[in-house]
């Protein structure tokens, strides 16, 4: 097919769904990507229009006590995209900015993902409307309470088994898991597996909360000599210092690598061992340092280890690589054309524009995509979902090492692919996991 009849016969899919173009919504931009790959692997169209769709939105409104005494009316989300290789699984995300697109452009993302490194899982997101700092710990608690409460019987071990996301964390699940616990007559014990990321105390894995930023150094163990790059020399800059940021950063400062600069909500930071040319003079930001002061202030501002920088200077850093770990549609036009790195790693899901994209490719550097570079959480879990089912402890050594295998599963796949296919790698790991998908799907068929 050639590149025009490629995009008439996608925006034909979309067409036929209702939907109404619109470039800066994040799930077109999502689901364009994927069909695009879908049409260079000449997926049959029912499985384009399948996928070009989640199989349920549930939005559900619950009230919740507020500490002064008022009641508020929340809004939470489960999408569950896609479930043919296994159960819908996928983070829960609070944050102010959840809304059903961003849900289901995540959604899909999870399923492209569990695929890509052969995960026996489906892919879902969820998420409430919540700025989660805004509001007190018991509020948290009853908020998630209630939420799972609410979400009843869709979510289950066998069933959509939900994970942390952005804002949310171990003790969160922790309570998800309770709760689903003590809402069913059918829901024993087992129960706990409901969720994953849980408290190592409470059914959690070991190596489950630096996942995803473990994941992400053995894809670039994978990737990196390809393009003539070794980690023990490079330096890096970063967005985000959460979860996957900052066990990113820490754990790339073991291999040796210098962490140049960090930017968050509170603002960007540079390393005093930076040159007033801006060069690196040896060094980086002290990465275990940074994370406790994030710890105690909510952010990186502030550091003593590290100078303040503007968010124009952090984005035209020459460095190795600019990893985005924070969220989504970061790195639009203007951004990419600021960039100064080799390698762009996608630590967050979606963090580009396509437009930003496009800038990237016109400018030759090359973007490693966020459904291999941060599959490691996902992995995580569904080792912590087997151990549960098992009732076993695996030690972190035997984590990390099926974490690796599945990782360089999904790496070699994306090399194939971009291979057979002559394409980005992004095009080329939606290939890959959706030859997977499709072959299941001509197994099965369509029920009836
Ligand atoms: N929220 C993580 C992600 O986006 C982890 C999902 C999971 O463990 O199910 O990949």
């Amino acid at each position: 097919m050639t590149n025009s009849s490629c995009a008439l016969n996608r925006y034909g899919v979309l067409n036929e769904l209702g939907f109404r173009y619109d470039p800066s919504n994040i799930y077109q931009q999502v689901i364009d990507s994927v069909l695009r790959a879908g049409e260079i692997l000449e997926l049959p169209r029912h499985l384009q229009l399948i996928l070009a769709q989640p199989k349920n939105e549930l939005i559900v409104h619950f009230p919740v006590l507020m500490d002064n005494g008022d009641y508020r009316l929340f809004k939470g989300y489960r999408v569950q995209h896609n479930n043919i290789l296994g159960p819908y699984k996928g983070g829960m995300r609070f944050h102010q900015e959840v809304s059903l697109d961003h849900v289901k452009a995540l959604a899909v993302l999870m399923t492209m993902k569990t695929s890509l490194v052969r995960l026996p899982l489906g892919g879902a997101k969820g998420g409430v409307q919540v700025d989660p700092h805004a509001i007190s710990l018991d509020e948290r608690r009853r908020l998630t309470r209630r939420f799972t409460a609410a979400l009843g019987n869709n979510i289950g071990p066998d069933i959509d088994i939900p994970a942390p996301d952005v804002g949310t964390n171990a003790q969160i699940m922790a309570w998800m898991a309770d709760t689903y616990i003590n809402t069913g007559p059918e829901h024993d014990w087992e129960g706990m597996s409901v969720v994953t990321g849980k408290p190592l105390a409470f059914g959690g894995s070991h190596g489950r909360e630096k996942a995803t930023g473990q994941g992400l150094v053995y894809v670039l163990d994978e990737m990196l000599p390809v393009l003539g790059m070794s980690m023990d020399t490079m330096s890096f800059s970063l967005i985000g210092y959460g979860n996957v940021g900052s066990w990113t950063g820490r754990l790339l400062a073991e291999r040796g690598a210098h962490m140049r600069a960090v930017m968050d909500h509170t603002g960007a930071i540079i390393a005093t061992s930076t040159g007033t040319q801006g060069e690196n003079v040896g060094g980086g930001i002290d990465t275990i340092a940074l994370a406790e002061h994030v710890q105690k202030t909510g952010g990186v501002a502030g550091f003593a280890g590290a100078e303040a920088l503007s968010i124009d200077d952090f984005y035209a850093l020459d460095v190795d690589l600019f990893i985005p770990a924070a969220l989504e549609q970061m790195v639009d036009e203007k951004r990419a054309a600021q960039l100064q790195c080799k390698v762009v790693v996608e630590g967050a899901n979606a963090p580009m524009t396509p437009q930003g994209e496009q800038v990237l490719f016109q400018r030759g550097i090359t973007v490693l995509p966020a459904i291999l570079c941060n599959v490691g959480g996902v992995t995580v879990s569904y080792l912590e979902w087997q151990q549960n089912r098992t009732a076993t402890t695996w030690s972190e050594a035997d984590v990390d090492r099926v974490l690796r295998e599945h990782v360089v599963v999904g790496a070699k796949h994306v090399h194939e692919a971009a291979k057979k296919y002559d394409c980005d790698l992004r095009t080329a790991a939606y290939i890959s996991a959706l030859q997977n998908i499709s072959a299941v799907y001509m197994l099965r068929g369509i029920f009836p």
